[in-house]
C-alpha cells in the first residue's frame, strides 16, 4: 500500500516551506504533511540565488497588502520561526527602496504613491531637491520625482528565511523528502497520488505544485493545464566602491537598473535586453559592463570608480501573461493548489501566499488576505494584473 500524507508539497523552498510551516502551526489543521525536494541544497532554487529585497512601492493594492504582510512576517520572524530556543537570523534591514522618475514617469509615480498610502505603505514622494538633500550623490538633473520607503522596504537574507521555514515546519512535524515528483494519479478531480523519480508512490489528500521556474510548468502538465511561465536568467555583480555613500536605500533608477549595499560593498542588476527562456547559470558579464555599470555610474557618479566583485546568475520564473504570481486552485482539480510565476518578487511574497494557502487548504477560502486576484482564471479570462512596478 502507497504511504499517505493530507498534504503533499512538490517543491520546498521559501514557498513550498512557507506553506509547510503555515499547515503545520494552523491550530485548525492536524494532518500530516509530506515536501518533496528534488534538491535539498537549494542550489539552483531562486530561494537561494535571490536578491531577497521586499518593497510596498507596487502599483496594484494585492502585491503592496502581501508586502506589507511580508514585512510584518518578517519582523516578527525571530520570534515566529525559532525553534527550542534557538533563534533564526533573517538578517532584516529596512533601508528602503528608492524609485526615480523622469518627467514622464513622475505622474505615474504620484499615482503608486497614492495607493500605497491608501494601502497603509510609509512612502514618501519627494521632489529632486528634497532627493538631493536627503541623497545627495545621487544625480538629479534629469528628474522629476523620487519615492523612497522610509520604513517597512529593505531587504533580507531569502536562504535564510528558507531554511527557518523549514526548519520550523520540520519540529511542527513536518516530513521533507529529498526526491523529485515525476507522476500523478488522478481520479476524476482529483490528484490521489504522487510517483517521485525513485518510484516511490505517495499518496495524498491534497498536492500542491511550488516547484519554481525548474519545475511548476512540468507539475502543472501533469496535472493537465498549462501556465505561461518561463525561467528567465538574471545576473547578480557584486562591487566595492571607495567613495561611502550613507544611507543607500535599494534604488532602482530610470533605466530599470538597480543597485543596494550589501555587506561591505552593492549588489546591482538589470533586466537584460536579450532575455530568452534560458536554463543555464552562466553569469552575463556584457550586461554588466554594457548595461548596468553604466546606468549606475551615471546615476551616482561615485560608482565610475567601482571595483567589480564575483557575481551569479539564479531564474525568474517569469509569468509571460502579466509578470504576477499564479496562485490557487489547480484548474479541473478539487485538491490540487498551485504557487508560481511569481516573476522576480515572490520571497517577499512568501509568507502571505504560504499562509493563504494554508487557509484554503485547511479553512476551504482564504482568511487573513484575500489571494483570489492572483487565481489562474484570470488567465483564461484575458484579465492580467496591471502590475507597473516589475523588476
Ligand atoms: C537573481 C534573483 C533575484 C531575485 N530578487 C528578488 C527580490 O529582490 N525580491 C523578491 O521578492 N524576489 C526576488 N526574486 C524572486 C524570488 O527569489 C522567487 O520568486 C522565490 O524565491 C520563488 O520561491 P519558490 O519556492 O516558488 O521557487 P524556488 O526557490 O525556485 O523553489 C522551487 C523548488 O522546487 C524544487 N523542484 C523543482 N521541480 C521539482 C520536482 N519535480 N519535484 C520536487 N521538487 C522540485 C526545486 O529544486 C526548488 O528547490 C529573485 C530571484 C532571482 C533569481
Amino acid at each position: 500500500m502507497a504511504e499517505r500524507y493530507d498534504v503533499v508539497i512538490a517543491g520546498g523552498a521559501a514557498m513550498g516551506s512557507s506553506l509547510a510551516y503555515h499547515l503545520a502551526a494552523d491550530s485548525g489543521f492536524s494532518g500530516r504533511v509530506l515536501v518533496i525536494e528534488k534538491d535539498l541544497t537549494y542550489a539552483k532554487a531562486a530561494s537561494a540565488l535571490s536578491a531577497s529585497s521586499i518593497r510596498q512601492q507596487f502599483s496594484t493594492a494585492i502585491n503592496i497588502r502581501v508586502s506589507l504582510h511580508g514585512i510584518d512576517f518578517l519582523r516578527r520572524g525571530r520570534e515566529l520561526l525559532a525553534v527550542d530556543g534557538d533563534v533564526p537570523d533573517i538578517a532584516v534591514r529596512e533601508k528602503g527602496y528608492l524609485y526615480l522618475a523622469t518627467a514622464a514617469g513622475a505622474g505615474i509615480l504620484a499615482q503608486n504613491h497614492a495607493l500605497q498610502i491608501a494601502e497603509g505603505a510609509d512612502v514618501v514622494l519627494m521632489t529632486p531637491a528634497e532627493l538631493s538633500a536627503r541623497f545627495p550623490y545621487v544625480a538629479t538633473d534629469d528628474l522629476a520625482a523620487a519615492s523612497w520607503g522610509a520604513s517597512g522596504e529593505g531587504w533580507f537574507d531569502g536562504y535564510g528565511l528558507t531554511q527557518a521555514f523549514r526548519r520550523k515546519a520540520r519540529s511542527l512535524g513536518v516530513a521533507y523528502r529529498e526526491a523529485a515528483v515525476a507522476g500523478l494519479a488522478r481520479e476524476g478531480r482529483r490528484v490521489v497520488s504522487v510517483t517521485l523519480d525513485d518510484g516511490a508512490v505517495v499518496a495524498c489528500g491534497a498536492f500542491v505544485n511550488c516547484a519554481g521556474a525548474s519545475g511548476a510548468r512540468t507539475i502543472a502538465r501533469l496535472c493537465g493545464f498549462d501556465i505561461p511561465v518561463e525561467s528567465r536568467k538574471r545576473s547578480v555583480f557584486q562591487f566595492s566602491c571607495p567613495t561611502p555613500l550613507p544611507d543607500l536605500p535599494l534604488m532602482i533608477d530610470v533605466s530599470g537598473v538597480w543597485v543596494r549595499p550589501e555587506g561591505e560593498g552593492y549588489i546591482g542588476a538589470g533586466v537584460p535586453e536579450h532575455d530568452p527562456h534560458c536554463e543555464d547559470f552562466d553569469v552575463d558579464w556584457a550586461q554588466f559592463e554594457e548595461q548596468v555599470w553604466p546606468a549606475l555610474a551615471r546615476r551616482i557618479p561615485a560608482f565610475e570608480q567601482i571595483r567589480p566583485g564575483r557575481a551569479w546568475a539564479g531564474h525568474y520564473d517569469l509569468n509571460l501573461f502579466d509578470h504576477n504570481a499564479i496562485v490557487g486552485p489547480m484548474p479541473g482539480l478539487d485538491n490540487a493548489y498551485l504557487a508560481a510565476g511569481f516573476s522576480g518578487h515572490g520571497i517577499q511574497q512568501a509568507p502571505a501566499i504560504g499562509r493563504g494557502l494554508a487557509e484554503l487548504i485547511v479553512h476551504g477560502g482564504y482568511r487573513a488576505l484575500d489571494l483570489s486576484d492572483f487565481a489562474f482564471d484570470r488567465i483564461a479570462a484575458g484579465r492580467p494584473i496591471l502590475e507597473r512596478n516589475v523588476i
